[in-house]
């Protein structure tokens, strides 16, 4: 027998595999809902103009390729501190934050997941109910035991936050507890400041390990407003991971920039820890790559560029709004007595917009692809898709 003649097959991910059959679909007007993914008005994936004007002038540089540092460009590492914990942050201030750059917000989570193995080996892991679907195989991949706390409640199609507390309340101490800085992907209802305050309080009381998700900065109420959930994480005291993205706030997917950031409690502690961190990097794929990391950094850092790239963000930010805003109104006119309203307090890329996994099916069958849960990429609506869809929504309800 071949050696790996008994290997089975592994299961398809749930969301690439709506692709691949969105891809096979021949109809012309097929609409994919499935997607993580921000298309503009005319359904295509936005190559930003500020990444276009950063690319150019690193063109005309003609830099060399060499290997980065372990922990990735320090001007990258730098820039995404200063986004994710505020330009003026103590932590940054007292050097007690470290950041390695990664590959997306998956690889930060990764680092993550691989650094806390070594160093908080029995810890368990909860996630939401629901998650992102990566989240529960991503920590098992590192070797934990991964659980859910009680977060979306299908009935007000928000959050369950009585349960979501009691959840947090019921953790062994120690435990690493995985949440959506903003926009939860897959249900779009996230916690209120008010909330905030709650959960953050329970997990100092109980001796938890926060790790926040950050993935869609800027997709929910603005780029310091999503991010200051961090800053009152750091307020509270204690370790604090961060894993943030700019897959979607650059439209860069293909790029796999995301970075790392780990809160300790001391500069001296921070240096170790960053040893640590880098002995990570090291032993999966030994230092990031340089394009993207290079092209997020120089935005960040040139004020007219900065400028233009919070602007484009806005515009996709208000047109996400400006589509969640036409869905409700055109559903209540095409299927009246179905209340919609909810998917206007949703926030990020994606509803869950309580469709049925027959009713997802059905919509299938006219070539428009969601997710069996329900959940569709609001992103990826646009003004010339949106009646179609709204018309199969209406005839399957
Ligand atoms: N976390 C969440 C909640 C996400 O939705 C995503 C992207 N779908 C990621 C992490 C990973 O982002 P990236 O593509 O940058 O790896």
């Amino acid at each position: 027998a071949s050696l790996f003649g008994a290997i089975d097959m592994a299961p398809r991910d749930p969301i690439l595999g709506i692709t691949e059959a969105f891809n096979a679909d021949t109809n012309p007007a097929k609409i994919n809902l499935g997607v993580g993914v921000y298309y503009d008005d005319n359904g295509k994936v936005p190559l930003l103009e500020c990444v276009q004007k950063a690319e150019s002038k690193l063109m005309e540089q003609q830099a060399p390729r060499t290997y980065l540092p372990i922990e990735g460009l320090a001007q990258y590492d730098k820039a995404v501190q200063e986004l994710v914990f505020g330009a003026d942050s103590p932590v940054i201030q007292e050097k007690r934050a470290v950041t390695v750059q990664a590959l997306g917000g998956t690889g930060g989570l990764k680092i993550g997941a691989d650094f806390l193995k070594r160093f908080a080996p029995d810890s368990q892991v909860y996630i939401s109910d629901p998650s992102w679907e990566n989240h529960r195989a991503l920590f098992e991949s590192a070797g934990f035991v991964v659980n859910h706390y009680t977060y979306y409640d299908p009935a007000t199609h928000g959050v369950n936050f009585e349960g979501m507390l009691a959840s947090l309340k019921s953790m062994p101490q120690g435990s690493i507890v995985v949440l959506h800085a903003c926009c939860h992907n897959p249900t779009g209802a996230d916690l209120t400041q008010e909330q905030w305050g709650a959960v953050i309080e329970a997990v100092k009381a109980g001796g938890l390990i926060p790790f926040l998700d950050m993935a869609y900065q800027g997709f929910g109420s603005g780029i310091a407003e999503d991010g200051a959930v961090v800053g009152r994480f750091v307020q509270a005291g204690g370790p604090l991971l961060v894993s943030n993205s700019f897959s979607k706030s650059f439209s860069l997917y293909g790029e796999r920039v995301g970075a790392l950031s780990v809160v300790a409690s001391s500069a001296e502690e921070a240096a170790r820890l960053l040893s640590q961190l880098k002995r990570v990097v090291r032993t999966n794929y030994s230092n990031p790559p340089v394009h993207g990391g290079k092209v997020v950094a120089t935005v960040l850092s040139t004020p007219e560029l900065r400028q233009l790239w919070e602007d484009e963000l806005a515009h996709m930010r208000v047109r996400i709004k400006q589509m969640r805003d036409a869905l409700v109104e055109k559903l209540k006119a095409k299927a009246p007595g179905h209340d919609f309203d909810f998917v206007r307090k949703q926030v990020g890329m994606f509803s869950y917009s309580g469709l049925t996994k027959e009713q997802v099916a059905k919509l299938r069958a006219e070539s428009i692809y969601a997710v069996d849960t329900g959940r569709i990429c609001v992103a990826a609506l646009n003004s010339k898709n949106i009646d179609r869809v709204v018309d199969a929504i209406a005839k399957v309800l």
